[in-house]
């Protein structure tokens, strides 16, 4: 959730600098591309959820794109270049502070190694409410994914300790809606960076302009219950960890190549430019782009040519091909589509159109390949894609040595909570172990759904005791998630099998050893982790 500072100043200077190459070349080009960064600045705070600067730049967003009209000429009159000059400096000072203030605390936030509580993704949680009691059963349920929140009643303040970018889960319900826009709007002006999740508010359209128009991030709806609450913060965390888009940009020309990379980097899409055809395949296995933007005329041969050899490989069989050219020939570019393009954008190209076509493409190529390698239920790699990341990981591990600890875990009894309480509890009894799962492994751990409730588990570096506490802790506290069931709520249990490399050398090899600890697991008695090497 934490945006890094250099990330954000960075971000900023891109601003700044197109205002200085527009103050230098005033021409209607360059002030596309100031608008342009503009734009992308403040989609980039938008998506790290920076409000306080969000509201400074979408402004300076308006006041450009208000001068996107017919009688404008460049450079702009005087009055107007004066106003734009205070409002970039404006918000290069604001990003600098923020950024400032942020430093210190993302240094505190660094961690590597399998982080107990969730600090490290989201910032510090705070619970603002007047009765604490009413709020105990969420407390305890963060609790077991990881969390910890801190209380306060709305008559006292957030402590410094609470850094600037908290997640703050206020009970609207608790304070008289006169107030609300005030509180609201202070807490955001405090806490820029944060997340302001308002909980308790009905779904009537008063009570949520009230809150949504004082800044605030989400709504909950009265009545929500703990487990949908968490979720929420879930998914929140996980938008944030949206690896870049990348774009591979086949083009001859090193000029116009560059100047592709320049626009694409103003919406943080990571390019890479292959200047020769030939090298096209290499630089697909190498840097692995979710598009390529191909040049048509090249010489030796044409974008239509490397598009078809791209296509004779399966695994690029879906990639997006946009071909960018001068050609005007409407057959001519028909002709380039049925032969393994999917968009055709021509020379000089607007750098609003290329990026939105860009990322369009890159979204439904993402979709597609989630939908291909993830499951549906949980997010999590599905069984075909977890035992290949496997054998991926393991032959880097063979490659440099150490460990690697493969885990399977299987909720117990579970024909008895779907018999019980139906089906559909039955899948969040899965999703809530999924989550606890993604909230304390590592980044380049594998998780995996193996089968309706069996997990796969990879984590490299890490031996047959270390897995153990990991995975022990998470047993113990999954035990402890209350699974709301009508009025009431049940508890279940999972068990866990572990075997590790190097004493089981294949992929199958490990998977049948961690089973066969599984099942060990399940004859003790379940709700225990059994460990192969004992
Ligand atoms: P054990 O403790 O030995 O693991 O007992 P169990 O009942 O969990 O084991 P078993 O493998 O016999 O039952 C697993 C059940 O999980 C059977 C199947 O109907 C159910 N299941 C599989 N996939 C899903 C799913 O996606 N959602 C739900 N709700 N149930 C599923
Ligand atoms: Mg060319
Ligand atoms: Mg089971
Ligand atoms: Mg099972």
């Amino acid at each position: 959730m934490l945006c890094p500072p250099e990330e954000l100043l960075q971000k900023n200077q891109a601003v700044s600098n197109s205002w200085h190459r527009y103050r230098a070349e005033p021409s209607f080009e360059s002030f596309v591309e100031l608008a342009v960064s503009i734009n992308s600045f403040t989609e980039f705070l938008i998506d790290k959820g920076i409000v306080a600067l969000h509201h400074a730049s979408h402004q300076l967003e308006q006041v450009t794109l208000a001068l996107f009209n017919r009688e404008v000429v460049h450079p702009l009159p005087q009055t107007a270049l004066d106003d734009l000059s205070e409002r970039v400096d404006a918000l290069a000072r604001m990003t600098h502070a923020h950024a400032m203030a942020t430093a210190g605390l993302i240094e505190h936030c660094q961690d590597t190694h399998h982080p107990s509580p969730a600090s490290v993704r989201v910032g510090q949680t705070w619970l603002i409410a007047q009765d604490r009691a009413d709020w105990a059963g969420l407390e305890a349920q963060l609790g077991y994914f990881g969390m910890t929140a801190g209380f306060i009643t709305w008559d006292q303040d957030l402590p410094d300790s609470a850094g600037v970018a908290p997640l703050l889960l206020l009970d609207m319900g608790s304070l008289p809606e006169t107030e609300w826009r005030a509180r609201i709007q202070s807490l955001r002006q405090r806490f820029g960076m944060g997340q302001l999740i308002c909980l308790g508010v009905r779904s009537d359209f008063e009570q949520l302009q009230q809150a949504l128009s004082g800044g605030c991030d989400s709504c909950l709806l009265e009545g929500t219950p703990p487990h949908a609450i968490i979720e929420h913060i879930m998914e929140l965390n996980e938008r944030h960890e949206q690896e870049a888009y990348r774009v591979l940009i086949v083009e001859d020309s090193k000029t116009a190549s560059h100047l592709i990379r320049r626009t694409l980097q103003e919406n943080q899409i990571v390019s890479e430019i292959v200047n020769d055809p030939r090298q096209t395949l290499n630089a697909l296995k190498q840097f692995n782009p979710d598009l390529i933007l191909m040049d048509m005329y090249m010489p030796n041969c044409t974008g239509v040519e490397v598009a078809r050899i791209i296509r004779q490989h399966n695994e690029f069989l879906s990639m997006p091909i946009v071909y960018l050219s001068g050609e005007t020939n409407v057959a001519l570019q028909v002709d380039a589509m049925r032969l393994g393009g999917d968009h055709f954008l021509t020379k000089p190209f607007n750098p609003v159109f290329l990026n939105t076509i860009v990322m369009s493409k890159i979204e439904r190529y993402r979709a597609l390949r989630r939908s291909m390698y993830h499951d549906s239920l949980t997010g999590l790699l599905n069984h075909s894609s977890g035992k290949n990341t496997l054998d991926m990981l393991l032959s880097g591990v063979t490659h440099e040595g150490g460990f690697l600890s493969v885990v399977m875990m299987d909720i117990d009894h579970f024909k008895l909570v779907n018999d019980t309480y139906g089906h559909p509890v039955g899948d969040q009894v899965i999703r809530s172990l999924s989550w606890l799962l993604k909230q304390r492994l590592r980044k380049h751990d594998i998780l995996c759904r193996y089968g309706g409730e069996e997990f796969l588990i990879g984590l490299p570096h890490t031996d047959a005791e270390e897995a153990y506490a990991i995975v022990d802790r998470i047993r113990r506290d999954f035990a402890q998630i209350k699974h709301p069931y009508r009025d009431t709520h049940f508890l279940a249990t999972a068990s866990g099998g572990i075997a590790t490399y190097p004493l089981h050398q294949t992929g199958d090899a490990l998977i049948k050893a961690a089973d066969e600890a599984l099942y060990q697991a399940k004859r003790g008695g379940r709700n225990r982790i059994h460990s192969c090497d004992d």
